[in-house]
């Protein structure tokens, strides 16, 4: 059973398919009937106003929470009919919410990304070790490995948290606005590392620009569902800023990578927020 074997070796990106999820929770739809396939490899951004969905689309292929209808598969198997071990050895998850890990060291949240692919109680084996101190070091951490994991700032424990997910060796990634409390530079580095890994990723971010320069496309939801899906150049324009987050917005292409680039116009007194 190769699959029931520990060790280092990276899971294979995977196919993901979303096929007509729709989620409802006391008679509203919070996601409704979106279908989204992502290619082995591919990084797709997931934007929206606040409130558009984007959360509870992500906690369905996580399996935080059920579909009321429609299914989620990875390279075909629906993911809510697999036991948890399998998919936790295949998917990572990236979130916002980071309470709960009380008296861990940053080592040790790390570490539980080894879990799905131990044995019930194995410690670390030397290769656990190679694969936590390499995410440490990847994600700038590892000058705080001892340090209380409660301690640290928001944007550290989201750094760790990335960690963690690496350390998970996952063939997909699932990441709900990864960069929030990121700096510049780390926002930036992030990104690069994740996209560079290879491997299926599903991310939502708020930052437009950020999108268009990390994901290969991008999938706009409003109400619940998917109102524009496509290249970055094809989603981001001035007309769909207008409809779905109602600003007035110049698109233009990065001087030299032509990527587009938002700028939302300010003033005018229309404050859209
Ligand atoms: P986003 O991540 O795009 O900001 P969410 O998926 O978090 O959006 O939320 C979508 C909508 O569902 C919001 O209007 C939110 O208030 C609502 N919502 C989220 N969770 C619940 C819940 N457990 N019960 C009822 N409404 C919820
Ligand atoms: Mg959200």
């Amino acid at each position: 059973m190769a699959d029931e074997e520990a060790g280092a070796v990276t899971a294979r990106a995977a196919e993901l398919a979303v096929r007509e999820v729709s989620v409802r929770v006391g008679g509203k739809d919070l996601v409704r009937g979106v279908s989204l396939d992502v290619a082995p490899g591919e990084v797709l951004g997931l934007v929206g106003p606040n409130g558009a969905g984007k959360s509870t689309l992500l906690r369905t292929l996580y399996r935080a929470r059920r579909p009321t209808s429609g299914r989620v598969l990875l390279d075909g198997q629906d993911v809510w009919r697999m036991p948890g071990r399998w998919l936790a050895r295949r998917l990572a998850a990236v979130l916002q919410e980071t309470g709960g890990d009380f008296d861990l060291t940053v080592y040790d949240v790390v570490a539980m990304g080894r879990t799905p692919h131990k044995r019930a109680f194995a410690g670390d084996d030397a290769d656990d070790r190679t694969i936590i101190a390499e995410a440490l070091e990847r994600l700038d951490v590892a000058g705080l490995a001892y340090a209380p994991f409660d301690r640290l700032s928001g944007g550290e424990k989201q750094r760790v948290l990335i960690a963690r997910a690496l350390a998970q060796r996952p063939g997909t990634m699932v990441l709900d606005e990864p960069t929030n409390h990121l700096d510049l530079r780390h926002q930036f580095d992030a990104l690069r590392l994740v996209r560079g890994l290879g491997v299926t990723t599903v991310v939502a971010l708020h930052d437009l620009n950020l999108a268009a320069a990390f994901c290969d496309r991008i999938c706009v939801m409003h109400g619940g569902e998917v109102v524009a899906l496509g290249t970055p150049r094809q989603v981001l324009t001035p007309a769909l800023l207008a409809d779905v987050y109602r600003v007035e917005a110049e698109v233009t292409p990065h001087p030299e990578t032509g990527i587009p680039h938002v700028i939302v116009k300010t003033g005018g007194g229309d404050a859209a927020n």
